[in-house]
């Protein structure tokens, strides 16, 4: 037998594997080597077949889907990732990248196909203005590596624990996206394997239908392997406001309001479930930033807003503190096991002009069994002009809210089968209402709805999808395409 260097990682790990018999469309172990074996690439890294590295892939943070591929590849660099594309195209296996694994609704998982662990392809290099990010790393590191250059990203999700590849590839949105767009309209390049098992770069200027099919393209013509993104300088501290409103209406009006005239760095919104009497709150969220010595000016900011005075809350805080701000209560859903409960998420975008009477109709029925004990209403606004990239739809007015039920099936709510079912009727009324989805969520959703979805974006899209990945193979879990043959 020849030896192989890298056959000795195998042998150590033990559930490691050296090929796929097609035969019987099982992964071969190198303890168990039978006749038909295709021999694996010569890798760096290392592919898992032993139960626990396929249960993990088999499952996300919205623990409603369970799909088991027959591998998962920790990729020792990116041409792993090109020499295990081309072995599963020939042996005609899908493919999906996973990231942090917190998609809801199983867009990231494929049955009896190959997870690709981005996990350790998480470097960060930060150069003048721009930082050139390996796709597994964290936002998180992200942050910590840019900011020891008075950098940063000029969009964050809420929670930073993400991957940047499993961001871009859905949009990446948060309260300064009313300025800078979305994360994905922020990158300058990337660098992907197609699903013809191809390394390519591209950009705005460099094979366009690629990076346009790629950014918010769901993982569906290739795998982001590396992205070189825009930074700004970074501010050292910010005041971060809270301000309360009687109603939807209130709210939107002043959200709507100081997104267009800019004067917060952040902007997002919260409505919170009735308590005792108290019925729904409605909370803005807002941000300014400042160098630390000179203050923003409160009365400036806070000119001519419809809050309630008497209940502002405002205290100043490190920017990182302020980007990290979710990490003290994630541990606590984490020790009380809410974090750990199935979360049917549904996410929507709604033109402005039906955002009020939406919401409220939503909200008048909605309780703590619907939404669960941990659960969360997001409610903001953005110019739609900011969202440049064709893939992220959203509605065609001036401005556009995005409205979350981010539900957690807690100890005495509903089923999650409930509130699946839930979601999809609050969809189709959303779409009735000019909505478009934000796809994170778990609203089940046929192909063809995905095609209206994407609407004048679609033909490029698929021609993309053609091109890129000519057998079907990537990302079936999200069900935009139909499987290959
Ligand atoms: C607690 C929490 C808070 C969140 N907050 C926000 C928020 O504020 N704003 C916001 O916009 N979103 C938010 N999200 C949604 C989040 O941005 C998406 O679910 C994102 O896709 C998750 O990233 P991930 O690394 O876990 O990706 P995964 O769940 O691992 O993957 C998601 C999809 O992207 C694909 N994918 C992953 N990596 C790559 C890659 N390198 N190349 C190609 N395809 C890839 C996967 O195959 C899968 O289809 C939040 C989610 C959670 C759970």
């Amino acid at each position: 037998m020849t030896w192989h260097p890298w056959r000795r990682t195998f042998l150590a790990t033990g559930a490691a594997v050296v090929g796929f018999d097609p035969s019987t469309r099982t992964w071969v172990t190198d303890a168990a080597q039978s006749q038909g074996m295709v021999d694996l690439p010569l890798l760096k890294g290392k592919v898992m077949t032993d139960p626990a590295s396929r249960g993990q892939a088999a499952d996300d943070f919205g623990h409603l889907i369970h799909r088991t591929p027959r591998a998962v590849l920790e990729p020792g660099d990116v041409t792993d990732i090109m020499l295990m594309m081309r072995y599963c195209r020939t042996h005609g296996l899908q493919v999906a990248a996973r990231g942090q694994g917190h998609a809801t609704f199983g867009q990231g998982q494929v049955e009896g196909g190959l997870i690709v662990d981005m996990t350790p392809l998480n470097a960060v290099e930060v150069r003048e203005d721009t930082a050139v990010v390996e796709a597994g790393a964290l936002w998180s590191s992200l942050a910590q590596a840019t900011l020891a250059h008075g950098l940063t990203p000029p969009v964050f999700t809420d929670y930073l624990e993400l991957s940047v590849g499993g961001t871009l590839s859905v949009g990446g949105l948060g309260g300064q996206t009313h300025h800078h767009g979305s994360q994905a309209d922020n990158v300058v390049e990337l660098e992907v394997v197609t699903g013809d098992a191809a390394l390519r770069r591209c950009s705005a200027q460099l094979r366009r239908d690629l990076f346009h099919a790629v950014l918010a393209g769901r993982g569906q013509c290739g795998i982001i392997t590396r992205v070189t993104m825009r930074l700004r300088p970074a501010p050292a501290t910010v005041r971060h406001y809270l301000l309360s409103y009687p109603s939807v209406a209130a709210l939107t009006a002043d959200q709507r309001r100081v997104v267009h005239d800019g004067r917060f760095a952040y902007v997002e919104g919260e409505l919170g479930l009735p308590t005792g009497s108290a019925g729904w709150s409605h909370q803005l969220e807002a941000v300014a930033f400042f160098d630390g010595s000179t203050p923003p000016d409160d009365a400036k900011l806070l000119d001519g807003l419809g809050d309630q005075p008497g209940d502002r809350q405002i205290q100043d805080m490190s920017y990182f503190d302020f980007l990290n701000r979710l990490a003290a209560g994630v541990a606590d859903l984490k020790s009380a096991g809410e974090w750990y409960r199935p979360h049917p998420w549904w996410n929507m975008f709604l033109p402005a002009s039906r955002t009020d009477a939406f919401v409220e109709a939503v909200i008048e029925d909605l309780t703590e069994t619907e939404v669960g004990a941990s659960g969360v209403v997001l409610l903001y606004p953005f110019p739609r002009a900011r969202l440049r990239l064709p893939l992220l739809r959203v509605p065609d007015e001036e401005t556009v809210f995005l409205f979350t039920l981010l539900r957690t099936a807690s100890h005495g709510a509903g089923s999650p089968e409930d509130m699946v079912e839930a979601n999809r009727s609050l969809y189709l009324r959303a779409r009735a209402a000019g909505g478009y989805q934000y796809p994170v969520g778990s609203i089940p959703t046929t192909p063809e709805e995905w095609r209206t979805h994407y609407g004048p974006a679609w033909a490029a899209f698929e021609a993309a999808h053609e091109r890129y990945d000519p057998d079907g193979i990537l990302t079936p879990g999200q069900g935009v395409f139909p499987p290959g043959p």
